[in-house]
């Protein structure tokens, strides 16, 4: 049977209405979120043609459906470990003293200054004013807040339609903030627009007027994430800022698919470094402003005078970490 949002609907229907007989004694959510996996959606519609459920054969159906639910969640656990994210990995990109400093001693970070901030909000507003042209959008910052642990498998329920909230996702097809987690690699999307033939087209938000160096990093970690994950991804665009205050929506696909294979590397690499007992041993240079000043300054400059733990040991000279930043493509 042809899968429909009328099946799921009734699918829906159907086993809301079984659970109120009370006949069934397993958690209601497993039961409508297994009526609403696509996998076997049609086992529920084919007996939507009996009368009310009294048949022992339904309910058994209905529990093998419920348990092939919970196995297909374990795919996606309620909460997922990770070990990178859009954030860190651009950090790592920056320097990796950087990242290791952020994952293991945050207490020394310094807050951002007034100026930087701004330039957050700036960034917050713009991409604001972007998806304000979506409607009906789920979005899964506002549902979790900062549980993002959580994210990845919201989204799946979301995109399966077997989210309680959101068991009719085939009407709403964006989801701001959709999660995604592969090798132990989280990433959060601006916008995830999905079609009825289930393709995919993904809007990240830059209030740049140009794409920099950054951008493609952070590009190009989604996209390692996504491409593993996501069936068919149609487009992937960057939306930068126009003069005229307008968005230039440009569609950065075929460029991400030749980045790939370094970012694999830079993620193992990566995740090395955050093994590691001792800090790494990186002395301050020009990249510590570019692309962003770096908020362990004030902890870099203080241990470099007082010629403290490893940094005074042996010195990197700027032009190597340069060489090392520009091998990435
Ligand atoms: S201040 Fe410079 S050397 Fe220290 S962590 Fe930041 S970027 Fe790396």
């Amino acid at each position: 049977m042809k899968i429909t949002d009328r099946g799921h609907g009734a699918a829906y229907s159907l086993i809301e209405g079984f659970y109120q007989t009370g006949i069934q004694k397993m958690n209601k959510r497993n039961y409508v979120g297994a009526a609403l996996d696509f996998r076997i959606v049609d086992i529920v519609y084919e007996t939507a043609d009996f009368s009310m459920p009294s048949s022992d054969d339904f309910e058994a159906k209905i529990k093998d459906a419920a348990l092939n639910f919970e196995e297909c969640s374990k795919l996606i656990p309620k909460e997922v470990d990770y070990t990178l994210s859009k954030t860190t990995f651009t950090y790592g990109m920056q320097c990796e003293k950087r990242l290791f400093l952020y994952k293991n001693h945050p207490q020394e970070r310094t807050p951002p200054d007034v100026i930087t901030q701004k330039k957050f909000d700036a960034g917050h507003d713009f991409e604001k004013s972007f998806k304000d042209r979506f409607k009906h959008a789920v979005d899964v910052k506002k549902q979790l807040g900062k549980n993002f642990k959580q994210y990845p498998r919201y989204t799946f329920d979301v995109l399966k339609g077997s989210n309680f909230e959101y068991p009719y996702f085939a009407e709403n097809k964006v989801i701001f903030e959709a999660g995604f987690c592969y090798d132990d690699v989280l990433v959060l999307v601006d916008v995830l627009e999905r079609d009825n033939n289930e393709n995919y087209k993904i809007y990240e938000v830059k209030n740049y007027s140009e794409i920099k160096e950054v951008t493609w990093w952070d590009l190009s970690i989604q996209y390692y994430v996504l491409s593993h994950i996501l069936p068919c991804i149609e487009e992937f665009n960057v939306v930068l800022r126009r003069e005229d205050g307008d968005f230039n929506v440009i569609n950065v696909l075929a460029e991400l698919r030749e980045r790939l294979p370094d970012i694999e590397e830079k993620v193992g690499s990566f995740k090395q470094i955050l093994k590691r007992s001792d800090i790494p041993d990186i002395s301050m240079g020009a990249y510590c402003m570019n692309p962003y000043k770096c908020d362990f300054m004030e902890f870099c400059k203080k241990s470099q005078t007082n010629g403290q733990g490893n940094f005074s040991r042996k010195r990197y000279s700027i032009g190597s970490l340069f060489r090392k930043l520009l091998t990435f493509r």
